[in-house]
């Protein structure tokens, strides 16, 4: 058990890669806290965590809410007694073309993918400051690293607001790894490629989906798109003691793709 002892938190892990996430910590031992905005969603994983034997609670939070977050983590530290892990996954998308996305596209994009990361992290950091223990991975995307458009693959939309925040996160990581490193917290990133969840499929028709997966299989070395499982293993290594000199960084999870290689 790779994770044994250590108490962790994932946002938008409700769903998706989130949920993909939460479960793999705590298959390798973690205490876990299922941080989502739907209250239902928390409900069915923290069950299923716990029906696996896990040791999981659910909080319902907006990242857009510091008054939430500052809940979330003092009720864990109270549970716990620490937190070891932070993993900022929440995320949403508002794809539209450049020229007619408006202001509500653009915001919520950024308050909900950049913004909260930046609410989540100073929420936790007095936490493992005090440890002088952290680990901290920010959910980017191949989005934000220079990947293709969506209006280039299989989509008619844009997401300039999603490339933007996206791109933000890696910037922002390096920072975040600068000023909180000498208080022992790593701080990396991750950009997974293309991955059919309920956040990618439910902005594209079924036919958007099915050209998306067929154009992203041929803009990766490896031929193929991404699994859930497939960016759950790469945070896990990033938050275990095998990268414990490993911050500042991002992790490419996209099968390398050719569109930014
Ligand atoms: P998903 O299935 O939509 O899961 C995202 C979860 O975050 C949902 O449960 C969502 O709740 C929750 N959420 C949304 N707004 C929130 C908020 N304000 N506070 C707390 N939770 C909130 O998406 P996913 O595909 O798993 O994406 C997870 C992360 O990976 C995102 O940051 C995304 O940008 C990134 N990513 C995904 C891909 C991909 O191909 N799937 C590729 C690159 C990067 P609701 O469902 O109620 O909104």
């Amino acid at each position: 058990m790779r994770l044994q002892d250590k108490v962790a938190i994932v946002t938008g892990s409700g769903s998706g890669l989130g949920k993909a996430i939460v479960k793999r910590l705590a298959e390798e031992g973690a205490s876990v806290v299922v941080a989502d905005i739907n209250a239902e969603a928390v409900a069915t994983v923290v069950g299923e965590l716990e029906k696996a034997g896990r040791t999981a609670v659910g909080f319902t939070v907006d990242v857009r809410d510091r008054s939430q977050l500052k809940e979330l983590m003092a009720t864990t530290a109270g549970k716990f007694g620490r937190i070891d892990i932070l993993v900022n996954n929440a995320g949403v998308t508002r794809h539209r073309p450049f020229l007619t996305m408006n202001d509500e596209d653009w915001n919520i994009v950024l308050a909900v993918d950049l913004k909260g990361v930046f609410f989540c992290v100073q929420a936790v950091a007095e936490y493992m400051i005090k440890q002088r223990y952290g680990k901290i991975v920010n959910i980017s995307s191949a989005s934000g690293n220079g990947g293709a458009s969506h209006a280039t693959a299989g989509s008619a939309a844009g997401n300039a607001n999603y490339a933007a925040a996206k791109a933000g996160v890696i910037q922002l990581t390096k920072t975040l790894a600068t000023e909180l490193g000498p208080h022992g917290i790593n701080v990396n990133s991750v950009a997974p490629g293309f991955i059919l969840t309920p956040m990618t499929s439910t902005s594209r028709t079924q036919q958007e989906v099915e050209e998306h997966i067929e154009v992203r299989k041929k803009s990766t070395v490896l031929k193929r798109v991404g699994k859930p499982e497939d960016i759950a293993n790469s945070v896990l290594f990033l938050v275990s003691d095998e990268a414990s000199f490993i911050s500042g960084q991002l992790l490419r999870v996209d099968g390398g793709r050719t569109d930014r290689m």
